[in-house]
């Protein structure tokens, strides 16, 4: 946990980790340690269709959670996981089911009180049109450390989140591990939460409104300060904003310490992103920002 300069409470947490309780090679308790250990405040423990319990682990919050998914190899069919998180029931009907449609999925999460994400769209080929028709995602993750090498590919979701954004669907931007064989994926990729105290209810309120931001080290946090959209970070190499216009010069601020970065909104701009390398090359992600002109 930190406190920024305005008081507000920041907790970091991995919303989406596996067990050998399904294809993860640890115990949950030894899975929590590693966690707890690198300071996490909250952690989820998603493994495939099992839902885990709820719980309290040395004073790390524990959130209950499941992956779901629809069960096809078959990138070209559509390939759907769906992490589910904070449930108060257990839709066991739709989270056994082997091939059960991403909506249902989604509702079936929503229905039981949980939060419903969609893991690593790069890695499981979501198209932008597909998604589009689906309601009811909290978030979805821009960057899924498991998903890359040298234990898989497509670890980054940028692009899908990208041309989402063109469009006007805002997708906002976790990080997770989604820890399978804790051979050095673990601990890497977290959000950092806003909220008044680190319980399952504050922690989903905190979600829904955006209260968050994906990162592996920087922190950061940003304003609109007469007509630019300002960043401030620890220090970074890179600061690099996404939008809807081509070639601009701000596109890119890159230094030896960069601590702030402005980026002039442009006259058409209705949305933003950014995104931060540190000083060793780990990333920080914004969420898209809506821009109102
Ligand atoms: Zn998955
Ligand atoms: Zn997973």
């Amino acid at each position: 946990m930190y406190i920024d300069e305005k008081g507000n409470k920041w907790f970091k947490g991995n919303l989406h980790t596996h067990t050998n309780r399904s294809d993860g090679s640890l115990s949950p308790d030894e899975v929590l340690m590693q966690y707890k250990q690198a300071g996490y405040d909250f952690v989820a423990l998603t493994d495939h269709r099992i839902l885990s319990t709820k719980r309290d682990f040395q004073g790390m919050l524990v959130m209950n959670g499941c992956e779901f998914d629809n069960g096809s190899a078959d990138f070209r069919a559509g390939v759907y996981h769906i992490v589910g998180v904070g449930l108060n029931s257990d839709p066991e009907k739709v989270r056994t089911k082997r091939n059960a449609e991403p909506q249902e999925m989604i509702d079936a999460i929503s229905n039981a009180g949980g939060l419903a994400f969609l893991a690593h769209p790069a890695w499981s080929f979501n198209r932008p049109d597909e998604v589009k028709k689906l309601h009811g995602i909290a978030a979805t993750e821009i960057y899924n450390t498991f998903s890359g090498a040298p234990w898989n590919k497509h670890p980054y979701s940028g692009e899908f989140i990208d041309m989402m954004m063109l469009d006007g669907y805002i997708m906002n931007c976790t990080a997770t591990d989604d820890s399978h064989w804790y051979q050095g994926e673990q601990c890497r990729s977290y959000i950092w939460l806003k909220a008044e105290e680190c319980t399952t209810e504050a922690i989903k309120k905190a979600i829904l409104a955006g209260d968050f931001y994906a990162t592996q080290g920087p922190r950061f946090h940003h304003e609109i300060e007469d007509g630019k959209l300002v960043v401030y970070t620890t220090p970074a190499q890179t600061v690099t904003f996404f939008t809807d216009t081509g070639y601009e010069p701000d596109n890119v601020t890159h230094g030896y310490f960069v601590q702030r970065a402005e980026y002039k909104i442009k006259r058409k701009s209705f949305i933003i992103r950014y995104e931060i390398t540190g000083i060793n090359g780990e990333m920080g992600w914004s969420s898209p920002i809506r821009i109102e002109q």
